[in-house]
């Protein structure tokens, strides 16, 4: 069977930078697993995992624009320390939750914390970053009726509810 739309695919992965810095991996855990079609991958994963089948293995560069977007400065903000009195802990590296204009919140990255003027990143911590994917697809399967529905996969790799 090959990937497709509302296939369940699950397939293990080392993903690398431009350094060659390992960012994330699924080894020594289950197999990633997603619904092929529905959005739970970034979009140039999708693309070159559509038509793989089990056994398969390959490599992937993926530019910003299909992985977590280009970098917007406009989305890092210098604020003063006491929007941020709640905060017991504040330092750099940390991430928060912050509610923007439209009511959504977003994540937000501690960049710098200076006197009492504390600048947070809103941009994915992967945004403008070219990302390496090295691929092993482990298995291909029908969705179910029950996943497609909750838009996520159940059992290893997916949710247990
Ligand atoms: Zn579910």
């Amino acid at each position: 069977m090959q990937i497709s739309s509302q296939k369940v695919a699950t397939f293990h992965y080392t993903l690398t930078n431009d350094d060659d810095e390992v960012l994330d991996s699924s080894d020594g855990g289950d197999p990633l697993a997603y619904i092929h079609g529905t959005g739970n991958l970034i979009s140039g994963l999708e693309q070159h995992l559509e038509g793989k089948g089990a056994g398969d293995q390959f490599m992937a560069a993926i530019a910003a624009a299909q992985a977590y977007g280009e970098r917007d400065e406009e989305l890092v903000q210098t604020l003063g320390k006491e929007s941020f009195a709640e905060i017991e802990d504040l330092r750099v590296g940390l991430q928060l939750e912050a509610s923007g204009d439209d009511d959504e919140s977003r994540i937000v990255t501690v960049v710098a914390v200076e006197g009492d003027r504390v600048t947070v990143d809103g941009n994915h911590p992967l945004a403008g970053q070219t990302l390496h994917f090295d691929v092993n697809v482990v298995s291909v399967r029908e969705a179910t009726a029950t996943e497609l529905d909750h838009g996520h996969v159940h059992g290893p790799g997916g949710h247990h509810h």
